[in-house]
């Protein structure tokens, strides 16, 4: 089965990254199950998609809360009968040197990045394991991929996912789980907002990205890809920039 029929949950479906993926993968016959907290407009994608013909439904997500994950994972199953992919794209950024000891946003980080995929993990692998199928995608980043000073945490946070992935690939040869980590580099989406303090600086972060940075389409489009191939075959890892990034 590619992504025709397929019934995929998407974290942090409300903007960017995360709704792009959610229309892309209803416009080619996904039925989609979006999380996040801004359920305004998780509706008004649902809404939309629904418009446009797809099938789609919304649930209230906190990922740092894994009953909300267990929530999302059920409605796919309850709702549409199956889950056949979780993507854990839901994630928070703050930039700053280490030395600004902004140990709240370290926390956040940890607790959404990290914290919040495994929960989906933990939700997800009981049903694939159920239903003998199963496919984990989680955006990572390419901060993870070449370091840079002022994104040690947020690094760190993708780099550890990318580490349960592999691992879990490697648990998992019987055939039953597929996992992909993609790994976008600048995307021009509301990530930039709550990632410093500094009005100048966000400033120009925003600029930077809104210069550099590809649409989110693309990256939804790397997440069909993945999803799109037939069982025996898996991406691994897909790293997906613009251009121009150095
Ligand atoms: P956005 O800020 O547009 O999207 C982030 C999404 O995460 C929102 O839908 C937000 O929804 C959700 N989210 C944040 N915190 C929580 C939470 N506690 N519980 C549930 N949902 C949450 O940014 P992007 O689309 O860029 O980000 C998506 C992913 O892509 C992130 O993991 C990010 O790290 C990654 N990425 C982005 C890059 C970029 O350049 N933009 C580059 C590389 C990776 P809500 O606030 O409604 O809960």
């Amino acid at each position: 089965m590619t992504i025709q029929g397929k019934v995929v949950t998407v974290t942090g479906a409300s903007s960017g990254i995360g709704e792009a993926t959610a229309r892309h993968l209803a416009s080619r016959g996904a039925v989609v199950v979006l999380g996040a907290r801004r359920t305004d407009r998780l509706d008004r994608v649902v809404a939309e998609i629904e418009e446009d013909g797809g099938t789609a439904a919304a649930v209230p997500v906190d990922v740092t809360d894994p009953d909300d994950l267990k929530a999302l994972t059920a409605t796919a199953v309850d709702r549409f009968g199956r889950l056949d992919v979780l993507v854990g794209n839901a994630g928070i950024t703050r930039i700053g040197p280490m030395a600004d000891l902004d140990v709240a946003g370290w926390s956040a980080m940890v607790d959404v990045n990290v914290n919040g995929i495994l929960h989906g993990i933990a939700a997800a692998l009981p049903i694939f394991r159920r239903q003998g199928s199963g496919h984990l995608v989680t955006v990572v980043s390419t901060s993870g991929l070449k370091i840079v000073p002022t994104q040690a945490v947020y690094a760190g946070t993708k780099n550890a996912v990318r580490t349960f992935l592999e691992a879990l690939r490697q648990e998992s040869t019987d055939g039953v789980l597929r996992t992909t980590s993609i790994s976008p580099g600048y995307v021009r989406t509301e990530l930039i907002d709550n990632a410093v303090d500094d009005p100048a600086v966000r400033e120009q972060a925003r600029q930077h990205m809104a210069d550099l940075g590809i649409d989110p389409s693309a990256v939804a489009r790397a997440i069909g890809f993945a999803i799109d191939q037939p069982d025996d075959v898996e991406i691994g890892d897909l790293t997906i920039r613009p251009t121009r990034q150095g």
